[in-house]
């Protein structure tokens, strides 16, 4: 039988999934990295440098029956999986979870995890001395940044900067309109439908000056939030692959991303139709846990249902801050109290904690 599967990647798809399957097939997680990064509460992290032990998660007890190898894989095809040091790991099925980059100090570059650390420092010191602030960007993470430090920090002057001209104006309901007051009486500056130009870096905050409309202003620290950048390299060269947006590839309805038939691809790196968030890989999971057990019994892809992604009914939930927030779920918006108890409290760090079974640091 082909039992054989390597997962490439240990993120919000490849960890989960590596549990799941240890106990049905031969699983192999390929993930360089020596801790699990919990996105949500890395921007926090930057008004709170102490939830850093709770957000990096040891890999160490993830698997039971399954392998864990500690590597960058640089390579892909129909029989296996390539590493950097050249060894190779053959598989009956790959799936290809490499997800993507972002703005420091959200995500390591690599594998670096101490970096990763050194710069939520430096950067938070930057922020503690810092009086003016901008964030450009407002999408999810520009605009749950200018909620944190203003909740967490109310003296500074906190400046959000947005090309659209509403907050989230792809979620239906009154989502945007409703955070936007909320920062407004937590004193923070929006500026919307204008562009911020002259970035000095996309990835790093950095003191300096922005082109808004006509004006320049000076900021004493400026948070690039401009989005994430998949990292599809391993997919680059897999037959007949297409490119969608910011990087991502194009899957068909079985999550493959080019003709070869054993590679899947899913989370922020395959483009199913969904955004590039944890709620997407929250319905992704459970279609990829059936297929893939039924795939190593026996079954062939396509006699499976094929994937069906969220479309505009995603939700999506905003802290700003602990306390605040709001969120779309199903057709309406959810306020303070809701927002909080599912995500401004915990910002879901007990359930991954649980998944990669660590205790309380
Ligand atoms: C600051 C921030 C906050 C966020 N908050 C939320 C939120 O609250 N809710 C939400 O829904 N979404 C949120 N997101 C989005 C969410 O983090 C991503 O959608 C999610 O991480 C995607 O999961 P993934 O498994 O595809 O990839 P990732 O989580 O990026 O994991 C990919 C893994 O692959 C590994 N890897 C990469 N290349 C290789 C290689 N060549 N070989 C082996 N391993 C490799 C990496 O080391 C990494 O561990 C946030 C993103 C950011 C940046």
């Amino acid at each position: 039988m082909s039992r054989r599967i390597v997962i490439i990647g240990g993120g919000y798809i490849g960890a989960p999934l590596a549990r799941s399957l240890e106990n049905s097939a031969d699983v192999t997680l390929v993930e360089p990295r020596s801790h699990f990064v919990h996105t949500p509460a890395m921007i926090r992290a930057v008004v709170d440098s102490t939830l850093l032990d709770r957000a990096l998660i040891p890999y160490d007890r993830l698997l039971e029956k399954g392998r864990l190898i500690p590597a960058r894989a640089t390579g892909v095809d129909g029989d296996g999986v390539t590493l950097e040091d050249g060894t190779r790991v053959e598989a009956d099925w790959i799936v290809v979870a490499t997800g993507s980059s972002n703005a420091m100090p959200f995500k390591p570059e690599g594998a670096d995890i101490a970096g990763l650390r050194a710069d939520n420092q430096r950067i938070h010191a930057q922020l503690r001395s810092a009086s003016t602030i901008a964030i450009v960007g407002a999408g999810a993470v520009g605009t749950e940044l200018a909620g944190e430090i203003a909740s967490a920090m109310p003296d500074k002057a906190v400046t959000l900067i947005s090309a659209d001209k509403a907050l989230f104006p792809g979620v239906p309901g009154r989502l945007g309109r409703a955070l936007a007051d909320k920062l407004r009486e937590q004193g923070v500056k929006l500026i919307l439908g204008t562009r911020a130009e002259g970035l000095a870096s996309l990835t790093e905050p950095h003191a300096g000056r922005l082109n808004i409309g006509e004006k320049v202003q000076s900021f004493d620290l400026i948070f690039p939030a401009i989005g994430s950048r998949a990292s599809s390299a391993l997919l680059e060269n897999l037959p007949e692959t297409q490119k969608s947006f910011a990087g991502r590839v194009r899957t068909d309805p079985w999550m493959r991303p080019s003709s070869l038939p054993n590679v899947l691809a899913a989370g922020d790196v395959g483009d199913a139709g969904d955004a590039m968030t944890i709620v997407a890989t929250s319905r992704q999971l459970p279609w990829l846990e059936r297929t893939l057990q039924a795939l190593v019994a026996g079954e062939t892809i396509e006699n499976m249902k094929p994937y069906k992604p969220w479309e505009a009914r995603a939700p999506i939930l905003v802290p700003l801050g602990p306390e605040r927030g709001n969120s779309f779920l199903v057709a309406l918006t959810a306020g303070d109290w809701i927002t909080r108890k599912m995500k401004g409290e915990d910002l879901f760090l007990s359930k991954y904690r649980k998944l990669l079974k660590a205790g309380r640091p």
